[in-house]
């Protein structure tokens, strides 16, 4: 059911024509509902986009530019959690239970000009569902803004310091 918490890869590839996308080119990508109310990304290179078949209307649409694959952190031999690792994990997790985490998160990451919001559509069911899109991977993430009351925000920013903090130690009793 909660198919929004998702993340969805470029392809390396055109939807149409197959060719592969070079660093620095244009690639133009977009979401598509689809029948069981989950969303399919597809990834064209601009020419293509113009050309597909009539009809289909994206959610959303966007173009970037190829980025540069992210350089292998070697520079940090012990995995540490960051805020891009805590929200991948929790997004895969797929639990509604961290849906104000999840949002606080995506906020932080967009404020660090990692994540790049390329659409926001209200839900029927309540919120509204933003597609965040990572700069460097092309990843693209799609979060439910459960529209936070402001005197709810600070709260929620203490777990996320919280989970940030825990470097595998255990909460003291
Ligand atoms: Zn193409």
């Amino acid at each position: 059911m909660a198919q929004e918490w998702n993340i969805k890869p470029r392809a390396r590839v055109c939807h149409i024509c197959g060719d592969g996308f070079q660093r620095d080119g244009e690639c133009v990508s977009a979401l598509f509902a689809t029948m069981d109310g989950s969303y399919e990304r597809r990834d064209y290179c601009p020419g293509c986009w113009d050309k597909r078949p009539a009809g289909e209307e994206p959610f959303s649409q966007w173009q970037s530019t190829i980025a540069a694959a992210p350089a292998a952190s070697k520079d940090e031999p012990i995995r540490r959690e960051t805020a891009e690792t805590l929200l991948r994990r929790l997004v895969e997790l797929d639990d509604p239970a961290n849906v104000n985490v999840i949002y606080i998160l995506a906020v932080m990451l967009e404020r660090k000009r990692q994540l790049v919001e390329r659409a926001a559509k209200p839900r029927p069911e309540g919120g509204i569902l933003r597609v965040y899109e990572h700069k460097a991977s092309g990843d693209t993430f799609l979060i439910v803004d459960p529209q936070l009351r402001l005197d709810a925000i600070g709260e929620v920013q203490k777990q996320v310091v919280e989970l940030l903090g825990q470097d595998g130690r255990q909460p003291g009793a």
